[in-house]
C-alpha cells in the first residue's frame, strides 16, 4: 500500500468502477438509474441502474456456473484460502483507492477509510480465510457398529444486502464468510453507496478469485433487493439494514421456499454510566464518541445515555464541550471530525423525529437543528434530550443520527430497568469501576453485544457481533459468522 503524505484529496479526480459486477467484470444492463450523490456537498458523483430481476437472475446463473465449473465448495479448503488470501492482499495493495471512494461516496471520514475501512476489510477476508480448513463437524453417541457424524456444508448461493453507513466493512462481513464456506454469493450494494463494494468485487476478480463466485448487482431494495430474497436458487439470505425492511424480508424469505435469513438490524442501545465510572475526562469521550461517531450513523450508537445522579452533571457538562469541539466538513479533508449525514431525506428524517419528540415534551440540552457553517451537504447538530418519557419518539424510534436522550438514576436495579427496551436489543454498554455492578448489567440486560468500559465494536474480528429481539437474529463475525453460511447434515452409517 502506498499512502500519500496527506490523506485529504480532491474528489473529481476518482475514477469511479460503473455497472454491475457480475460473473468477473463489469456489466452494464438496462434499468432505471439511480444517481449517486457525494453526501459531502450533494453533488452528483455518479449513477448506477436498477438491475432487478434481470441482473439477479444474471448473476444466479453466473453462481451457479462458476460453482459447477470451479467445484469451489469441493475443492480442498486450502486452495479456497490461498485465493482469499491473494484477495485480501489485493484490497490491501488498493486501499487508498478504495479509502477515497469510501469517503467521497459515504459519510465516512477519509482519515479513517484507508487504514481503517479499507485495510479492516482485508483483514475480515483474511481472518475468514483461516477459518476455510476449520469448519468442523462432530461424532456423536451411537450404538456399536454405527457412525453418526455432522457435517457443515455451503448452501451453494448465498444472497447478501447491505446498507450505507459502513459499506465495504458490512459487506466484507457477509461476502468473506460465505466465500470461505464455499458458497458463491450474489450481493446488492446500497443505491446511495454502491461504488466501493463494486471496487471490491473488481479486486477479487484482479485477485484471481474465478468470475461469479463473487456477483455485486445495484438497485432499489423492492425490485433488485427483493429478487435476491425471492430468487429460488438462492439457499440463505444475510441482511444488514433497519427493522422495517428486516421484517419484510423474513416474510418473504418464508414465502420463496423457507428460506433462512440472518438479520443485523436497527438499535437504540443504551449507556449507563455508574458514579464510580473511572477518569471522567476519558469515560466523557467515550460517551460523547458513541452518539457521535459517524454522525450517528452506526447502527450499536448509543442513543439513549443512562448516568447515575452523582456524576451525572459533571459529565453531561464534559459531553456538551465535546458537542462543540467538533469540526465538521467534506469527508474528504482529513481534519474534519464531523461528517454529514447521508442524504437528505435522512436528515429531514432525523430532523423530523427530533421535532416530534420535543412536541411530545422532551428538552433540549443542545442541538436539535442543522448544525450552522459553512459547508454543503446536510449536517445535523449533535443533539441532546432529557425529560424523554417511554412513550415518547426519542425513546421508541432509532433516528439513527446523533441524537441521545439522558435519564438519572439511584441504583443499579433502576438503571438496568432503564435500559431495557421494548423493542431493540441491540448493544449495551456499562461504564463503572465497580467489578460487580458491570457484571449485573452484562448477566441481565436484554442485548446481543454488551461493552464495559466502551461502547462499540473493536477492530477484533473474533467478536460476534448480532442483536436481539427487534434488533435481529443471528451473528456476523467470529466463528459464528461462518457457521451462519453453512448448513449442518447428520450422517448416520450402519456398518454391520
Ligand atoms: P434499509 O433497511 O433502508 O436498507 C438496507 C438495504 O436493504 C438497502 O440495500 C436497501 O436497498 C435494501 N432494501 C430495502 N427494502 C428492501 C426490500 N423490500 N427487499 C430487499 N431489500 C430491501 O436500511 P438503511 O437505511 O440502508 O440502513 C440503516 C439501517 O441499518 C439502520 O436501521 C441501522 O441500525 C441498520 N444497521 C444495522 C447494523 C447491524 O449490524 N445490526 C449495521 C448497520 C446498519
Amino acid at each position: 500500500m502506498s499512502l500519500s503524505m496527506s490523506l485529504s484529496f480532491n474528489p473529481d479526480t476518482v475514477v469511479l468502477p460503473t455497472g454491475h459486477h457480475i460473473g468477473g467484470r463489469f456489466v452494464e444492463l438496462p434499468g432505471e438509474t439511480i444517481p449517486v450523490l457525494r453526501p459531502s456537498d450533494e453533488r452528483p458523483m455518479g449513477h448506477v441502474t436498477d438491475g432487478g430481476a434481470a441482473a439477479v437472475e444474471l448473476a444466479v446463473t453466473a453462481a451457479r456456473d462458476a460453482l459447477a465449473r470451479t467445484g469451489w465448495a469441493k475443492m480442498a479448503p486450502r486452495d479456497r484460502a490461498k485465493v482469499l488470501y491473494a484477495f485480501a492482499a489485493r484490497i490491501e495493495e488498493k486501499a487508498e483507492y478504495l479509502g477515497r471512494l469510501e469517503a467521497m461516496g459515504s459519510s465516512r471520514l477519509i482519515s479513517g477509510t484507508v487504514t481503517g475501512d479499507a485495510v479492516r476489510t482485508a483483514g475480515v477476508v483474511r481472518y475468514f480465510a483461516e477459518y476455510c480448513d476449520k469448519l468442523e463437524g462432530i461424532v456423536t453417541a451411537t450404538k456399536a457398529d454405527t457412525l453418526s457424524y455432522t457435517r457443515r456444508e455451503p448452501y451453494g448461493i448465498a444472497g447478501a444486502i447491505v446498507p450505507w453507513n459502513f459499506p465495504m466493512i458490512t459487506a466484507a462481513w457477509k461476502f468473506a464468510p460465505a466465500l470461505a464456506a464455499g458458497n458463491a454469493v450474489v450481493m446488492k450494494t446500497s443505491e446511495l453507496t454502491p461504488h466501493s463494494l463494486l471496487a471490491l468485487a473488481e479486486c477479487a476478480a484482479e485477485a484471481g478469485l474465478p468470475g461469479g463466485l463473487f456477483n455485486v448487482v445495484n438497485g432499489w431494495g423492492h425490485t433488485t433487493g427483493a429478487a435476491i430474497v425471492a430468487h429460488p436458487a438462492i439457499g440463505i439470505v444475510s441482511f444488514t439494514g433497519s427493522t422495517k425492511t428486516g421484517a419484510a424480508i423474513m416474510a418473504l424469505a418464508a414465502h420463496s421456499g423457507i428460506k433462512p435469513v440472518v438479520l443485523e438490524l436497527g438499535g437504540k442501545s443504551p449507556q449507563i454510566v455508574t458514579n464510580n465510572p473511572g477518569e471522567i475526562e476519558a469515560v466523557a469521550t467515550r460517551v460523547a464518541n458513541a452518539f457521535m461517531a459517524n454522525a450517528g450513523q452506526v447502527c450499536t450508537l448509543a442513543s439513549r445515555l443512562i448516568v447515575q445522579r452523582g456524576v451525572a452533571d459533571e459529565l453531561l457538562d464534559r459531553v456538551l464541550a465535546r458537542t462543540k469541539a467538533i469540526k465538521a466538513g467534506p469527508t474528504w479533508d482529513e481534519t474534519t471530525t464531523f461528517p454529514p449525514v447521508i442524504s437528505k431525506t435522512q436528515f429531514d428524517r432525523i430532523d423530523g423525529m427530533v421535532q416530534q419528540s420535543v412536541a411530545q415534551g422532551a428538552g433540549v440540552l443542545t442541538g436539535a437543528a442543522r448544525l450552522d457553517g459553512p459547508n454543503e451537504g446536510h449536517f445535523y447538530a449533535p443533539t441532546i434530550l432529557t425529560d424523554v418519557a417511554q412513550d415518547n419518539i426519542g425513546y421508541t424510534d432509532e433516528f439513527f443520527g446523533p441524537v441521545m436522550s439522558v435519564t438519572r438514576f439511584d441504583d443499579i436495579e433502576e438503571a438496568i430497568t432503564q435500559a431495557q427496551h421494548p423493542t431493540y436489543g441491540l448493544s449495551a454498554s456499562v461504564h463503572t469501576q465497580d467489578l460487580r455492578l458491570a457484571m449485573k448489567v452484562a448477566d441481565t440486560v436484554e442485548a446481543g453485544m454488551v461493552w464495559v468500559n466502551q461502547h462499540g465494536r473493536d477492530p477484533e474480528f473474533t467478536y460476534a457481533a448480532g442483536g436481539w429481539k427487534g434488533s435481529g437474529f443471528g451473528k456476523d463475525m467470529g466463528r459464528a459468522g461462518i457457521e451462519e453460511f453453512t448448513r449442518q447434515k447428520a450422517v448416520w452409517i450402519n456398518y454391520l
